[in-house]
Formats: structure tokens, C-alpha cells, sequence
């Protein structure tokens, strides 16, 4: 009958209904969930060092009238203060990258302008190092197509990790090389080092925010363990994604895939501001 026809329908659409709103429910837990966990690990992070500022300004302020022992103290005071720095740093661009892009502030980029920006201002830093940076030419014509759309300071920040990260983990002598390369709907960047590589124990865990490989190492050579987790995040707000490639003894690469931006806009002659 069509009352009962009704009725089915009516049920249906309740099931749907309770079935929707229990997905949101499960969805919103694990957003709490989530949220408790990324607080109480930064909580985590950030006690070690205001601990540390706290004891060594004592320390400083006991040991007045003693200059060698308070240049000491003021030396470790200097390093915790800059590590809480970058503790910040990092947690707020966490967030930033968490939060999803919103569409009007988004504007096309050339990657590969992007790239070369951020190769040059890691120059210093590698040679520093002994390590040496190849950025590989590719054709102008698919220079011309390695656009996306997004935050370029958002990408320079990922790509700035990654070539930080490639000097960072290398030895002297050790060659970090950096390539572009458009294939039909994206565009992939590389970033490949000689350097220690990372074991497959570790290797699916890199992007969890504050993980570390070996984390006394990691204090000592600098670094949050949150770089890796920022590149992820942006590269997901932009529609893309963050692979890697490792070897221990042999070296790492990390792949970054942009969408295209003609693919996306459906417009062919993008004008880049
Ligand atoms: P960090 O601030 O410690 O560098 P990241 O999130 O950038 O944090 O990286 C997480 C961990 O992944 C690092 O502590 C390091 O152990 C490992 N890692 C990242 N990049 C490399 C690399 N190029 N070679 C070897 N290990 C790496």
C-alpha cells in the first residue's frame, strides 16, 4: 500500500539520518581525541625546556660573581631559549597547516621559482656542512608548467624542511640533489640525500608529529620532530601529498606531488602574479 510505502521510506530515511549523525559523532570524537593528544604532547615538549630556563636562571643568579661558571650557564641559557623558540615556531605553523586553506588565499605559484628561493638561502647553510646542492635544470617549457595553487610561503616552508633536514642528516662531503619534474596531472619534487637513511622500522612514523629517530641525536643536531608532520599537513591542504624513499647507509628522498593548477582551474594560460 502506499501508506506502508511511506512508512519504509520514512524509516530509511531515519536510518540514513542516525547513520550520518553517528559518522559526524565518531568524526567529532576523534577530532577531541585528537586535539587531547596533540595538547598534552606539546605540553610535553615545551616543559623540557622552560624547566631547563628556570633552573639555569637560578643557577646563573647563585653562581653571580663567578664569571667563567656564569658564562656557562648563560651558554646552555641561550641554546634552551632558542629551542623553546622553535618549539613555537613549529606548533603554530603546525596549526596553520592543519587548518584548511581558504579558497581566496590561494594564488598560483611556480614551483620551481619557489625551489630556487629556497635552494639559495640553504647555501650558507650547506657548505657550512661540507655538503654540496644540485638543483637539476629541466626544460623551460615544463618550468612554465609547475604551477599550483596555494600559499607560496606555505611551500617554501615545506620544501625549506626538507632541504634542512637533507644537510642536516648528511655527512661532509655528501651530495643533497633537488629536481622538478611535470608529468600529466602533477608536478613532483625531490629531495635526495646520501646521508644516513632511516630504517623501515621507523620510516611509516617520520610524519607523526614530534617523532623522532634518535631523539638525543635529533637534540643535538637541532629540529622539533614536527618538521616533517608541518610538510605533510600543507601538502594536504594543497591538495597534494609527501612520500619517502629510504635506505639506511644509502640515503633518503623525499617526494613532493602537487596537483597541477591548469588541471584544477581548467584554465590554460594562467597569468601568475
Ligand atoms: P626534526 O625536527 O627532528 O628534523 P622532522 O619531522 O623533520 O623532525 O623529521 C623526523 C625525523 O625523521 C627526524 O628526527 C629524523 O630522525 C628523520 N629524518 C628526517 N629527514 C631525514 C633525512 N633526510 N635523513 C635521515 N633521517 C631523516
Amino acid at each position: 500500500t502506499p501508506e506502508r510505502t511511506v512508512r519504509v521510506r520514512i524509516v530509511r530515511l531515519q536510518k540514513k539520518f542516525l547513520a550520518v549523525f553517528a559518522d559526524d559523532l565518531g568524526e567529532e570524537q576523534r577530532v577531541n581525541a585528537m586535539r587531547r593528544d596533540f595538547i598534552a604532547n606539546v605540553s610535553h615538549e615545551l616543559k623540557t625546556p622552560i624547566a631547563a630556563i628556570g633552573l639555569l636562571s637560578e643557577a646563573v643568579l647563585e653562581a653571580a660573581g663567578e664569571p667563567e661558571i656564569v658564562s656557562g650557564f648563560a651558554k646552555k641559557l641561550k641554546k634552551e631559549s632558542r629551542r623553546l623558540g622553535e618549539l613555537s615556531r613549529d606548533i603554530i605553523q603546525l596549526s596553520e597547516a592543519q587548518s584548511t586553506l581558504q579558497p581566496e588565499s590561494r594564488e598560483p605559484i611556480h614551483l620551481r621559482a619557489v625551489l630556487r628561493t629556497e635552494v639559495e638561502a640553504h647555501r650558507d647553510f650547506a657548505s657550512q656542512n661540507g655538503v654540496e646542492l644540485v638543483l637539476t635544470e629541466s626544460r623551460d617549457e615544463d618550468d612554465a608548467k609547475a604551477m599550483t595553487l596555494g600559499r607560496p610561503a606555505l611551500i617554501g616552508t615545506v620544501i625549506a624542511n626538507l632541504l634542512s633536514n637533507a644537510i642536516r642528516h648528511s655527512s661532509e662531503g655528501g651530495r643533497v640533489g633537488i629536481g622538478i619534474e611535470v608529468a600529466q596531472r602533477n608536478c613532483m619534487i625531490t629531495v635526495s640525500d646520501q646521508g644516513e637513511g632511516i630504517a623501515p622500522e621507523h620510516l611509516p612514523r617520520i610524519f607523526e608529529r614530534f617523532y623522532r629517530v634518535d631523539p638525543s641525536r635529533s637534540r643535538d643536531i637541532g629540529g622539533t620532530g614536527l618538521g616533517l608532520s608541518i610538510a605533510r599537513h600543507t601538502m594536504w591542504a594543497h591538495g597534494g601529498d609527501i612520500d619517502v624513499w629510504s635506505q639506511p647507509g644509502v640515503g633518503s628522498t623525499f617526494t613532493l606531488t602537487f596537483p597541477l593548477y591548469e588541471e584544477r582551474s581548467g584554465v590554460k594560460d594562467a597569468k601568475p602574479k
